[in-house]
């Protein structure tokens, strides 16, 4: 942090233009077209004819607009923040939502008889789950939990379908092999 020539224990806030010496806003002088000056070279500028303002002048106004420019910027940020808050009740309709689509794909993948969709069931079942377990987020935790339940009965009834399908085929291999292996 630079600190003013006249003054050590203050901070600079701008420099002299002609001589680039660090100045706080007790020692900093305007021209009347807004050039910033040491008291030196105001000095001179008065001589040449200029209009120049003494630092009392600005001062009062140098030392307050950093600070009241500050404020109004957190303050926006802070409006902004909150719109950010509002938004968030619609995280509520996307688990309700995420229910509702579960319950959908499960409803599908029971009346298109399976075709190949063997993955779909699964999908059902686990965005059941996570339905259930955010249902308390939900704008309507009752119909989230519902829609959830319908998925996760389909799903997991599908799921444990195809296992049994696999599993007794898988069953049928073992027994032809074995029965195959320890024939005469
Ligand atoms: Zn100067
Ligand atoms: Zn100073």
């Amino acid at each position: 942090m630079e600190h003013c020539v006249n003054h050590p224990n203050r901070t600079a806030v701008e420099h002299c233009e002609v001589c680039n010496r660090a100045l706080c806003g007790h020692c900093l002088w305007y021209t009347d077209d807004g050039h910033r000056l040491c008291e030196i070279h105001a000095r001179e500028q008065e001589e040449a004819g200029e209009t120049v303002l003494p630092p009392e002048t600005y001062a009062e106004a140098l030392n307050n607009r950093p600070l009241s420019r500050q404020p109004t910027e957190k303050l926006q940020q802070r409006e902004t923040n909150n719109q950010e808050k509002d938004d968030i009740p619609y995280k509520g309709n996307s688990q309700d939502l995420t229910a509702f689509l579960s319950a959908v794909m499960a409803v599908t993948v029971l009346l298109s008889c399976m075709g190949g969709a063997y993955c779909l069931p699964i999908a059902a079942f686990l965005l059941g789950i996570v339905g259930f377990t955010n249902a308390s987020k939900a704008v309507d935790p009752q119909r989230t939990r519902l829609l959830s339940g319908i998925s996760l009965g389909v799903g997991g009834l599908i799921f444990l379908g195809i296992l049994a399908y696999f599993g007794f085929f898988f069953m049928f291999f073992v027994f032809t092999a074995i029965a195959a292996s320890s024939g005469p």
